[in-house]
């Protein structure tokens, strides 16, 4: 266990935002984890745990503790003729898991290449790209319950996913810190191509019988050209969730623009949002040392030392002005803390 006093995040968020936190943790296993909990009152302290600070806006100093967990092994545990279970600890970063199963050659995670952050935080939103997501290959996640102390597991499906939600966003919510995550990979699994222009881009590069690397190569190139990379310009990539509409207010917006884009799930109309930021006039917006990306206006930037104030006002007025032309609320998908 490595304590560190006054200590600046500027490295332990996408965003940049140079705050400090009062305590700064690191925790080298499950064990030290344990005693950390046994040893503090977890309910009258201020604890976040922080993976990789990519989904994260912290628009001030952050007054408590922050537990960074550093254990990062994995290991394949099982496998059979169709699939093989893939452990791996909180700690490892997530894209270098992506790249070890694909080179494996086992399908699952393929498309959710290079989304930054820790493999302990894709739970949480249930992370999802290109057709993929998290809860489509997820076994079981191992966490402490920080009500009684005590290691346990879920399964896939009591961990509740939906889009960008689970389980630990509601009824765990503050009660528990994920130590390690099973997945369940495939030996021939059906590759998902038609998302977005994974296809089309597969076809420019003359392939037409994908293995699982070429997809995931794919997925990189694409995500490579469209999104910024952090290390360059501060973001957490999309600052919002797509929207869920009822009928009545689909069909008022497809009047006035009979080619907005939809997808149906659970009886309900998804909206990208990053259209709806597009049609109020916010694609490339920019005030001063924020913007919404020029080539995905769903992802705000930080173009040099901004606040996270002042991101976090940017985000509220790119809120308002969607309310005010099409009386939807965006939710944030950024933890803002
Ligand atoms: C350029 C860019 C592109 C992105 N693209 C995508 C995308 O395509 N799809 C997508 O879904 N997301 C995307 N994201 C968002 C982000 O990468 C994911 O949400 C990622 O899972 C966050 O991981 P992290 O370790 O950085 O989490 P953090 O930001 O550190 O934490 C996020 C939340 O999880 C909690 N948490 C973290 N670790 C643990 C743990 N071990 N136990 C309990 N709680 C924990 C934190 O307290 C916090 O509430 C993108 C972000 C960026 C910057």
């Amino acid at each position: 266990m490595k304590l560190f006093e006054n200590y600046s995040l500027k490295n332990f968020n996408t965003f940049h935002i140079d705050v400090k936190a009062e305590k700064f943790i690191e925790i080298e296993s499950s064990a030290e984890l344990l005693e950390f909990v046994k040893n503090n009152d977890m309910n009258s302290k201020n604890i976040l745990v922080l993976g990789g600070g990519s989904n994260i806006l912290f628009t001030k100093d952050f007054d408590g503790t922050i537990l960074h967990l550093t254990f990062k092994d994995h290991q394949e545990i099982s496998e059979n003729d169709e699939s093989v279970i893939l452990e791996a600890d909180a700690g490892m970063n997530w894209d270098d898991l992506v790249k070890y199963s694909v080179e494996k050659n086992l399908g699952g995670i393929e498309n959710l290449a290079m989304i930054p952050g820790t493999v302990g935080a894709a739970p949480v939103q249930n992370i999802g790209a290109y057709g993929q997501e998290l809860k489509d290959s997820l076994f079981e996640v191992e966490y402490l319950d920080l009500s009684d102390q005590k290691f346990k597991t879920l399964s896939n499906e009591q961990c509740k996913f939906g889009y960008r939600d689970s389980i630990f966003k509601n009824a765990l919510k503050k009660k528990f810190i994920i130590t390690k995550v099973l997945f369940q990979l495939k030996k021939n699994p059906e590759l998902i191509l038609n998302y977005g222009n994974v296809l089309s881009e597969l076809k420019k590069e003359g392939i037409s019988n994908p293995t699982i690397k070429d997809v995931s190569n794919i997925v990189r190139k694409i995500r490579t050209e469209k999104l910024p990379d952090p290390n360059q310009i501060g973001n957490a990539g999309s600052f919002f969730k797509n929207p869920f509409i009822d009928e009545a207010t689909f069909q008022k917006i497809k009047n006035e623009f009979p080619d907005v884009p939809s997808f149906k799930q659970d009886g309900k109309i998804k909206i990208p949002a990053a259209w709806l930021i597009e049609k109020s006039g916010l694609k490339g917006f920019r005030k001063e040392n924020v913007g919404t990306y020029p080539k995905q206006p769903l992802v705000i930037v930080n173009y040099g030392n901004a606040t996270g104030k002042e991101i976090f006002d940017f985000a509220m007025l790119i809120r308002q002005t969607v309310k005010n032309k099409f009386n939807i609320e965006l939710e944030p998908e950024v933890n803002i803390i």
